[in-house]
Parts: C-alpha cells; structure tokens; sequence
C-alpha cells in the first residue's frame, strides 16, 4: 500500500448515534465520511433497533465500505461507527472494526479510538481463562472483558472494566437497546456530544461529524465519564475518577482534527496560525541574538542559521498543503516574508491499493505533490511542514522545490522534535524509527538536505495551544502521563498475530 504522509498516522474515528424514527445508517455514513481524515483503512457501523443488531464493515475507504445494498441491511435506530488507522493490530479485516459478538446479556458491539498500554497482559489473563481471540487488536480485548464482567447492567460492567483499563480509550458501544460513550480518565482522545434537530443525540471524535448530521454540539465527554444515549435522553456516569491533570494529545491541535474542531473554545485553524506566528517569532529571536553556527546544532532546535540568513532570510513562505497552510499564514504574518502557495497536492492519491510501477514508486511524493515552478523559481524558500516523523518525505520535497529553480530551500516544523514514540494510539513508530531520537537536528538538517531548519520549542507550542498543562506531549518530552512499561506495550502485544 502506498502511504506519502510524513506526517505522524492518524489514529482512528469513531461515531455513535441513537435517532429514533430515522434512517441511522444512513446518518452514521456520513458521519463517517466527515471523520474519514482520522483513518483511511477501513471502516465499519453496527446498528441495533431494540432486538437485533447488524453490523458491515470492510477495509478501504468509507464510500468503498459502504454501498446502498450494504445499508438497507444496517435497520435501526441506535449505531455506532468507526474509520480506522492501525495502531495496535495489523490492517487486516479481523482487525477492522467495531467488534461485534453475542453474550449472555445480547449482542454487544464496541468501536475504539486510541490505544491499551496493558492490553498484553488483559490478553493473557483473559487467554489462561479460557477465552480465544480472532485478532491482534487491543478492541477485541476490551469487547471480550464486557462480555464477561459482572454486574447488573451494561454501566456496570463498563465500571468494572475501566478500573483494569490503562491507556487511551475514546469508546463508543452499542446494545441491543442502547449507545454509551466511553472516555478514559486522562482525556487523550476526543469524544463529543451533539443533539439531533429530531431530539436523538449523537457522539463523535470530532464536532465537525456532528455539524454534517444538523446536531447542535452540547459538550465533550469529559475525563472517566460513560454517557448513554437512549429514549431521548443523555445519562452521565463518572464511571472513574478523572487523573489531574488531564493529558489530552497535543497532535490534535497540530496535526490531526479537522481545522474547525473547538476544544474549551479554542479552536484548532486558530491554534496552527497561532503556531506559525511563535515559530517565525523564535526564528527571529535566534537571529536576533545573533545565534550562529552555519553547521550544525544551535539551542537543539536550529540549524542552519547563519548570518547570511538575516532578517527575512526568505522570499516566500510555503506550507505543505493541507495540515500547515494556517501556520504557514501565521509565520508570513509575523515574518512579513510574504505567504503564496508552492505546492498542489492531488488529493486523490492519499491512500491507495494499487501498488504503483518501480518506476512509479521512484516518483515518491512527486505522485502526491506537484510543484508551482513560478511561485519558487529563483526564490529562497521557507517551507512549513507539522512535522518529522521518519525524515522520509521532507527531503523528497525540498528536492522537488530545488528541480523547479528555488534558490535556497528553509524547513520550520510547526513541532518540536518528535524523539520518543507514542504508545496512546498514533503510529509514528519505534524508537530507533523516529529521526529526531537519532540525529541531532543539524544531522536531520544534512539529511533531509535543508539550507536551514527550525524547530518550535514546547513552550511556544504550548503558547499556541494556550494552555500550560493538561495535554499530553510524550513524543517530545519523553515524559509519559501513564508509566510505560516500553517493551510489552505494542510491539509484545501484536506478536504471534501477523
Ligand atoms: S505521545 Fe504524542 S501523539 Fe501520543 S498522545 Fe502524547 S502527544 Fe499525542
């Protein structure tokens, strides 16, 4: 499969809806479709209409899932879907989702957004009693310890199993008769409610899914919480105690959820410019305080930076399209180098399951980006990017920009060096993957083959996000919101499933 992105891998989407006397199939589609940027490997709903519950799901996109067929099938009037990336499990279909079984209590089906750091031991224990498994995913595990919790009522048996759940866990799971939503209690993933014009409700990782299905958006789950949706009215659980403070992932903001997701009134296009505009003040910091080394690492964060550059050290500020254009706003307006666009991005390519020719491949991301030769001809280039994961991508398009006659080629990530890996759902790797954990930034510099490189620091990312605390930024810091025992977490638990 080919996958262009730099950038970290989505994690994965997911929806539940109860809407009585409407076509919830149909409505959880095009849900799925708005959440479709938080995973492109597969997709799936279930749907239950009091008695019986039906579920189709397929790997691909949601509009290759799904087909007018496939929805007649899906009746009822309270669903819950899911897009998917593989985080924990391979992309097979066993692995897509949700998980949908029959227990002593009904059928039962459950979609997951992020990632157990203790599924392999849930795993083993669940296994030496007995229970089997058909996949490699953390979701299956969760599906399976519900089915046999005690207690009198599908709250309780949630309870029960939060208090053995550690990680990150933005759930949605449907009964024969109702949908709950589920957040673990550090806050890492999104999960909000919304009401329907009709008076049903609705959950999802993103408001923009709710805006599609006419819902007015309420307010997020919050930290530890279940919430039921059922006859027209919301039940609110604090199912845990919520960990103070709170870690939610900071990538959302910088990279994943769609630009007109709000978070505590703070919006996320509003964050990227705001990104932009520290990174461009940093940049002129350091050269204001005449940091220069020409060669390698000044403060961890710069390279490159030499006298030469000066003050508007660039012509034009480019973004790499979609993720950087407002942070690639926000430098040009505090830089006041101007702002045009440098790259056209196909977005049809995305993720695709026609292998390209060798030929083809050779291409990279010249396949996904084409170059506005008359934008960067004989121009010193800044380019704007979310971030370095691997170093794979980011040289590739300074080499398109050098083809098409720009003169010097700048990188400023609107980040701080990704040198640890995530282990609450966003794929970015191991370790001895992530280029940053390697190099030092004036080694990724020569590697990607800049002229120069900026990094954002923390701070001034968190100047951005306009918060000091409760977000989770382990992929920079190394410091993890929950103990990490790094050796069994992903890789121990996929082992003997491939
Ligand atoms: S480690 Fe990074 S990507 Fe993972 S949850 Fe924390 S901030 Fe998000």
């Amino acid at each position: 499969m080919l996958n262009f992105s730099e950038s970290p891998k989505e994690e994965c989407g997911v929806i539940g809806i109860f809407a009585p006397n409407e076509d919830v199939a149909r409505m959880t589609f095009f849900g799925l479709y708005a959440l479709q940027h938080r995973g492109q490997e597969a997709a799936g709903m279930a749907v239950a209409d009091g008695q019986v519950m039906t579920m189709h799901k397929g790997i691909g996109l949601v509009s290759q899932v799904f087909t007018p067929s496939t929805m007649t099938e899906l009746k009822g009037h309270y669903a819950i879907g899911h897009t998917r990336y593989s985080t924990t499990g391979s992309s097979s279909l066993r692995n897509a989702q949700p998980f949908m079984i029959e227990t002593i209590h009904g059928p039962l089906a459950l979609a997951h957004n992020g990632n157990l750091v203790n599924s392999a031991e849930l795993r083993r224990e669940l296994m030496v009693q007995g229970v089997g498994f058909s996949s490699s995913s953390d979701t299956e595990v969760m599906t399976m310890m519900l089915a046999r919790n005690g207690g009198a009522t599908w709250e309780e048996r949630i309870k029960t199993a939060m208090k053995k759940w550690a990680g990150a866990y933005s759930l949605v799971i449907l009964t024969r008769d109702c949908v709950y939503a589920v957040r673990d209690p550090w806050g890492f993933r999104p999960l909000c409610i919304g009401m329907l014009p009709s008076g049903g409700h609705a959950v999802a990782s993103e408001v923009g899914a709710l805006q599609t299905l006419g819902c007015e958006a309420i307010r997020d789950v919050k930290p530890g919480e279940v919430v039921s949706l059922s006859n027209n009215a919301l039940k609110v659980m604090q199912a845990v105690k919520p960990e103070q403070p709170s870690a939610m992932c900071v990538f959302e903001h910088i990279y994943f959820a769609r630009p007109d997701q709000t978070w505590d009134g703070i919006n996320v296009h509003h964050v990227r410019q705001r990104l932009g505009e520290e990174l461009a003040r940093e940049v002129a910091n350091g050269l204001s305080h005449g940091l220069t080394d020409g060669s390698g690492l000044v403060n961890g964060l710069y390279s490159g930076l030499t006298e030469k550059n000066g003050q508007g050290f660039a012509d034009v500020v480019i973004p790499v399209p979609d993720s950087s254009v407002p942070a690639a706003i926000g430098f040009s307006h505090v830089s006041g180098i101007p702002y045009n666009d440098g790259f056209i991005k196909n977005r049809y390519v995305g993720r695709t399951f026609i292998e390209p020719t060798d030929s083809l491949r050779k291409r990279g991301v010249a396949l996904k980006f084409n170059v506005i030769n008359e934008n960067v001809r004989d121009k010193r280039v800044v380019m704007i990017d979310d971030s370095i994961v691997r170093g794979n991508t980011t040289g590739p398009l300074i080499k398109l920009l050098r083809s098409a006659g720009a003169k010097e080629v700048h990188v400023a990530i609107t980040c701080p060096p990704i040198a640890h890996p995530c282990f609450m759902g966003v794929d970015m790797g191991r370790h001895e993957d992530l280029i940053a954990h390697k190099r030092t930034v004036g080694e990724i510099r020569e590697y990607v083959g800049a002229d120069s490189l900026y990094y954002l620091s923390v701070d001034g990312m968190m100047k951005a996000v306009q918060r000091k605390d409760g977000f989770c930024q382990a992929c920079f810091t190394g410091q993890y919101p929950i103990p990490v025992d790094l050796m069994s977490v992903k890789t121990g638990f996929e082992r003997g499933m491939k």
